[in-house]
């Protein structure tokens, strides 16, 4: 035997990160409910049980996603995967692929195309503000697109994109309707069958509150018959949902093992998501945001995106001049446990990204991240109005 290579056991200490209030763009804190779910025995991924808990898992996103999709099922990796997971079934080299960009996520949807050989018809927008379905019309006129590509919930800015007209433009074109959906599944309204939609992606730790590392998907038919139809097989071998519905349908074919634990997680957390009852998760997320807002404004600080085109789970404030972004990040998190996301791209040091989503999404976090950011920013020496705590809570009476 060769030399080992040696380690000193006590530079490794038991895992112990403390509590945080996660008010950034994911994850969002974890109930205890879904991490007891995670910690229960790990058995085998053909084991009569665990095909139980499948199809339930199966039948719980199905209502998450307002669907009936048969192939709804979770990609074993985070909201990107479930990203690439689409783009990489539903188009083949050549096929002309149009992408909506206004933010990270519609630029990273762009360069997969690119990697997959697709003809990228970009569609440009704002970083900010909503794309003008307008222009997604002029992009596509007298051309044919395999796929009309667009991010529902554009974490990067905080912007929510209609999607009503983009699907109408879709099916006039016969193009099949992809949208990103990580971020608002879970947290607003969005029904997949009702807007057309042919395929839709989600991750789990963003308004589903369970920890980052599954990708909830669904196809429509029309997707599932792209997908069929195929001239070329699938580039990636581990993506492939032509063999990984085997696995989740009847036939029960083995082709990757299922993440075993995090399934449990995530059907726990579905689970928490119907005893709520969606339309009263989606009200309270409304709420939140609201006072969030008018706490903000009262404040003398700016949202960066107009009020009609905003998010509830992801509210992006202008940060105010001659206030240092990384050292309030820092000191909200040291002195409050408190995570809130930096800007990113040409945002970057211009706003904050705070999140209020899933379990994380309640008034006792508006209101500890609202003092806690007057007591830091007043330390910074900036310039902040009073009252903002009764104009927060005016919101809540009101309802
Ligand atoms: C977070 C996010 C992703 C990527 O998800 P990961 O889990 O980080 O891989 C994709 N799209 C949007 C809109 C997101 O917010």
């Amino acid at each position: 035997m060769g030399v080992l290579i040696n380690i000193d056991i006590n530079d490794f200490r038991d895992i112990n990160p403390g509590e945080r209030v996660l008010m950034g763009p994911g994850p969002s804190n974890v109930p205890a409910r879904v991490l007891q779910a995670m910690s229960a025995p790990c058995i085998g991924h053909l084991d009569p049980y665990f095909l139980s808990v499948m199809d339930e898992t199966q039948r719980l996103l199905r209502f998450l996603f307002q669907t009936e999709n048969p192939f709804t099922i979770p990609v074993s990796g985070t909201g990107s995967a479930g990203m690439e997971t689409c783009f990489v079934n539903l188009i083949e080299p050549g096929e002309e692929v149009v992408v909506c960009i206004n933010g990270i996520f519609g630029t990273r949807m762009a360069d997969i195309v690119r990697r997959l050989g697709g003809q990228l018809i970009r569609v440009d927008g704002e970083w900010g503000r909503a794309i003008d379905p307008e222009a997604v019309r002029k992009a596509v006129k007298g051309r044919s697109p395999k796929l009309l590509a667009v991010v529902h919930a554009e974490t990067s800015t905080g912007v929510c994109q209609p999607l009503e007209d983009i699907a109408i433009i879709a099916r006039e074109v016969g193009a099949l309707f992809l949208v990103d959906m990580v971020t608002s599944l879970g947290g607003m309204e969005l029904a997949v069958d009702s807007l057309g939609i042919d395929a839709a992606y989600s991750g789990t730790q963003k308004c589903i509150s369970c920890p980052p590392g599954l990708a909830p998907i669904s196809f429509s038919s029309g997707a599932m018959k792209a997908l069929e139809g195929r001239n070329s097989p699938v580039v990636s071998w581990y993506l492939d949902m032509s063999m990984v519905q085997s696995y989740w349908g009847t036939e029960r074919k083995y082709h990757h093992t299922a993440p075993i634990n995090m399934i449990y997680a995530l059907r726990e957390a579905l689970r928490i998501i119907a005893e709520e009852g969606l339309e009263t998760r989606f009200a309270r997320h409304q709420l939140n945001h609201k006072a969030l807002v008018v706490g903000i404004e009262a404040m003398g600080l700016a949202m960066l995106v107009p009020e009609s085109e905003r998010l509830p789970m992801l509210n992006a404030i202008c940060i105010p001049e001659n206030v240092e972004d990384m050292k309030v990040r820092k000191a909200l998190l040291n002195e409050f446990g408190i995570e809130i996301g930096g800007g990113l791209g040409n945002l970057k040091g211009k706003i904050w990204r705070v999140g209020l989503m899933g379990h994380s999404c309640c008034r006792k976090n508006v209101f500890l991240f609202l003092s806690a950011l007057e007591t830091v920013l007043k330390a910074e020496g900036a310039n902040i109005k009073d009252g903002y705590l009764e104009a927060a809570s005016a919101v809540y009476m009101e309802t």
